[in-house]
């Protein structure tokens, strides 16, 4: 019968004879004959798979020729997280590759470590960023269980994709930086020729469109610089500790003269008492977005709830509205950016597209997350959740 090599490769790593002495794939490996030689490690063959067992040993070569070939970095331990087997990608990043050595005398990065123990105690796949194996770069960890009770790790190297996005978002900044004052100008000067305009005159239409585009143009550039700030991690958060009652409050006095402008009936529901971890400034951000949306979609003279409640080690908050509400199809793609159910309405009504991205950069930064739930014509209700403070996790900025 034909052996299985993946299972054959991952089944637990015997000392035996190698399958052909002094070739790549053949390598004895030994406690006693650290580190282990270039350019790859692997499980001499195992117990059950005799010497002229061809299949066996032309399945092993093919995986081991596989892994080798991978760009990732693939480290294996057992279940005491001792090393079994290493590919060249990993070879290739630390001279310090030991078999049979503990993970934690190879690779001194926290996170793996973290990663690869949960994944054996857990039996579950578990990741993590890795920044601790080579200097300047950063690697993005998958540690998946073995058969045999050990664990398994993937490192992806990150840095050049990392390099790329902080290119980008340092252009979207720059650009949107370098627009504000021409933007500021155009407005101010239209605003100054309507003051001074008279009320009749056939210009005034085309300086009202001025006005309002070079506002609506405003208003895009101050959310990409948002956003980028937020997306890079360059934004510090200045945590503290609050009472949910006290953010609600803020957003509620905040948004008191919109909703009566729009003759909207603002409600507060609070059932948290416990107090969270918050930038005050940057939450009263989100029920900004979450607010505004809910008086654009909901539309005049209805009611728009504002809540808080408690759930596990955090409190929800959230906003609820009673408009058109939101087709399901559309619910997970709303906070990526720019992405509008109806692109023509946003627009209309000012909108960037901006905002819900936004709002989940901040909630995500805080350690929350943030979900949306609609029904079609049911109104639509923005959830996000903040950690409860407790003395673990003083009030320090983020
Ligand atoms: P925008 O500036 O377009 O409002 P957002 O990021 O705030 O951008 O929202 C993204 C899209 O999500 C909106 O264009 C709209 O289609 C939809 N949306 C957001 N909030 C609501 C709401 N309360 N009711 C219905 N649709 C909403």
């Amino acid at each position: 019968m034909k052996r299985h090599g993946l299972f054959r490769f991952f089944a637990p790593f015997q000392r035996t004879s190698p399958t052909q002495p002094g070739t790549r794939s053949g390598m004895t490996l030994a406690a006693t004959e650290p580190p282990i030689p270039a350019p790859a490690a692997f499980p001499a063959s195992t117990q059950d798979v005799p010497e002229n067992d061809f299949d066996g040993q032309q399945d092993q070569r093919q995986l081991e020729t596989l892994l080798n070939s991978m760009q990732d970095a693939v480290i294996a331990v057992d279940a005491e997280g001792r090393v079994q087997w290493a590919n060249q990608g990993m070879l290739e990043l630390t001279q310090r590759v030991r078999l049979q050595a503990p993970l934690v005398e190879t690779v001194r990065d926290p996170e793996l470590l973290r990663a690869v123990k949960e994944a054996v105690d857990t039996r579950t796949v578990r990741g993590g960023r890795a920044i601790a194996i080579v200097s300047g770069k950063t690697f993005d960890v998958t540690a998946a269980p073995l058969p045999d009770g050990g664990a398994v790790a993937v490192l992806r190297d990150l840095t050049e994709r990392e390099l790329l996005e902080k290119t980008r978002r340092d252009f979207i900044a720059n650009v949107s930086h370098e627009l504000r004052t021409p933007l500021t100008n155009i407005q101010g000067y239209s605003e100054t020729l309507l003051d001074t305009i008279s009320p009749d005159s056939p210009q005034r239409e085309f300086l009202e469109i001025i006005r309002k585009n070079a506002a609506r143009m405003g208003r895009l550039t101050e959310d990409l610089l948002a956003l980028a700030r937020v997306e890079s991690g360059e934004k510090r958060f200045e945590l503290e500790t609050v009472t949910p009652e006290d953010l609600l409050r803020d957003a509620a006095q905040n948004f008191a003269e919109t909703a009566s402008g729009r003759d909207l009936k603002l409600e507060v529901k609070d059932q948290a008492s416990l107090p969270v971890l918050a930038d005050r400034d940057a939450i009263h951000h989100v029920f900004g977005n979450l607010l505004e949306n809910a008086a654009k979609y909901g539309g005049p003279g209805t009611r728009v709830i504002l809540g808080a409640r408690p759930v596990e080690d955090a409190v929800e908050f959230y906003v609820q509205d009673f408009g058109p509400g939101i087709p399901s199809e559309h619910l997970p793609r709303l906070f990526e950016r720019f992405y509008r159910v109806d692109k023509a309405r946003s627009r209309e009504s000012g909108g960037t597209g901006l905002g819900l991205s936004i709002a989940k950069h901040i909630v995500l930064a805080h350690g929350g997350s943030i979900r949306a739930e609609s029904e079609l014509n049911h109104g639509a209700t923005f959830l996000f959740t903040l950690p409860v403070a407790t003395e673990e996790n003083p009030s320090e900025p983020a």
